[in-house]
């Protein structure tokens, strides 16, 4: 029986293990990839908005945060699958057959990217499905690319490519794009890129990678092929509340709903980071939810009740 198990090693799990294991708690913190930092490691552009540490990337930022899980002295597992919990007894059956038990469980599963379900986005995968503007970029260069999605990320990204490839057309399926306002105006004076609204991506083609895409436009009958070397789909994010979601309440877009203690509606249960939080997904939310939680439950564990 440890104290608590986290779940999830972002930075959010990561500074709640931090937090944990300074107020002395039996702390075990679960990863389901190979390293901690979720999307740290999907962020390419400089990071300059975390209190007192100014980094050129994600990577960075996570060789500052691993530094710590060094010098700590909580438990570590990575690469593991869990098959099922149950949050009333805070029980965790793994699919390795192990089954682990805390008196207090903090989810801290972040979220994904969404995806568009459609043919072609995973076979072409390192195949000409760009990840990042700011890191494929030079990889494009000189080719027609399309950009999927209406926010200040797809926006952004078009803009990004538009610097290195001869024309981006960004597909849209909304009436007019969500993106700030100062993108959108980017976007239109910019005589390589094309958006196309009301429209749909319906299918990427290639054989040994990325050709061409289909695309609907609304009103039309039949959706038509264009050229393209690459593609970049950023529709936005979901929360990993799956394993969770027959047990606790979550709100409309499957967060998971928690009081100002970054406590479920079950008891000793908690859930901080992006998981918890789809207002305002930062680092430092994150690493701030992580702290509430450690001494809430540190409080509790030396019947301080707060
Ligand atoms: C491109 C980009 C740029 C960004 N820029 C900034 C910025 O400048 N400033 C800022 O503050 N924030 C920024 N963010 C947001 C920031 O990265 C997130 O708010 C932060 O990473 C959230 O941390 P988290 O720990 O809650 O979740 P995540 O980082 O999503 O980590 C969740 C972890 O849980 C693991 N996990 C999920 N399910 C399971 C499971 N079943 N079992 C075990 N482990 C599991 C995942 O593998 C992952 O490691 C950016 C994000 C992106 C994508």
């Amino acid at each position: 029986m440890h104290d608590v198990i986290i779940i999830g090693a972002g930075p959010a799990g990561l500074a709640a293990a931090f937090w944990c294991d300074e107020l002395g708690l039996d702390t075990l913190l679960l990863e389901q990839q190979e390293s901690v930092g979720g999307q740290l490691h999907r962020i390419y552009n400089p990071i300059s908005n975390y209190p007192g540490l100014k980094t050129a990337n994600g990577a960075e930022m996570l060789e500052h945060f691993a530094a710590g899980v060094d010098a700590a002295d909580f438990d570590l597992w990575t690469n593991v699958e869990i098959e099922s919990v149950n949050l009333r007894s805070r029980q965790i059956a793994l699919r390795s057959g192990e089954s682990l038990q805390a008196i207090a469980l903090i989810i801290a599963t972040g979220v994904r990217r969404r995806r568009l379900g459609i043919d072609g986005e995973e076979t072409f995968i390192d195949r000409g499905i760009i990840e990042s503007g700011t890191r494929d970029r030079e990889l494009f260069k000189g080719q027609d690319v399309c950009v999927v999605g209406g926010g200040d990320a797809a926006a952004e990204n078009a803009l990004l490519l538009a610097e290195v490839c001869p024309t981006v057309t960004l597909v849209h399926r909304g009436k007019s794009l969500r993106a700030r306002r100062e993108f959108v105006e980017r976007l239109k004076g910019n005589h390589c890129i094309t958006v196309f609204t009301e429209s749909r991506l319906q299918r990427i083609i290639g054989t040994d990678r990325v050709e061409a895409v289909e695309i609907l436009r609304q009103g039309a009958i039949k959706p038509f092929q264009m050229a393209v070397g690459g593609v970049l789909i950023r529709i936005g994010v979901e929360p990993n509340s799956d394993l969770f979601a027959d047990q606790l309440p979550l709100d409309q877009q499957r967060y998971i709903v928690v009081d100002a203690r970054q406590e479920t509606a079950v008891q000793n249960v908690f859930a901080i980071g992006d998981i918890a939080n789809p207002l305002a997904p930062t680092i430092s939310g994150g690493a701030g939810a992580g702290a509430t939680a450690a001494k809430i439950i540190a409080a509790r564990l030396s019947s301080r009740a707060p």
